[in-house]
């Protein structure tokens, strides 16, 4: 499935291709974590053919469920792609994919869009993190089986 483009129609005139992707349609091999697409994929393509090659422009976005690398929070966060653009070769060896009349578009946006995704998402720049929790218990002083006076006391008071 995926995106596509019918190229013999193209050769008469451009067209706006506007629509959206489902992940499975575009993303299925992609594996992260902290990462999980919340939406399909949206876009708003101008193709159009410049000589033998295809001309490609538009903006693209996403929806992620991202988990904040610093606070392990959940957070949404829209990804957009406004400068998406591709001129790729109808034929030679980086040829646009294609079968029949239809050019495959979908391993071009999923390059631009993999690109743009956040590879250490953080759910503010000012998180802190897990840092802060760590330093409160720092703080709070220790009580219980270990708290026995230091055995260097008896030392200290040895060297006067
Ligand atoms: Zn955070």
């Amino acid at each position: 499935m995926g995106l596509s483009v019918n190229l013999r129609l193209l050769r008469e005139r451009s067209e706006t291709l506007e629509g959206e992707l489902a992940t499975e349609e575009w993303a299925s091999d992609f594996n992260d974590e902290l990462v999980v697409f919340a939406s399909p994929l949206r876009y708003r393509i101008e193709a159009e053919l410049q000589g033998e090659n295809l001309f490609l422009q538009g903006p693209l976005s996403v929806t992620l469920d991202c988990t904040c690398g610093r606070c392990l929070k959940t957070f949404q966060t829209t990804v957009t792609a406004s400068e998406f653009a591709a001129f790729v070769p109808l034929e030679g060896e980086d040829a646009l994919t294609s079968a029949g009349d239809f050019g495959d578009l979908t391993p071009l946006l999923r390059e631009d869009m993999y690109l743009a995704l956040p590879t250490n998402p953080v759910c503010n720049p000012e998180c802190r993190g897990l840092a802060r929790a760590a330093k409160s218990q720092e703080i709070r002083p220790e009580k219980g089986p270990n708290d026995s006076p230091s055995p260097w006391a008896a030392l200290d008071r040895l060297s006067l």
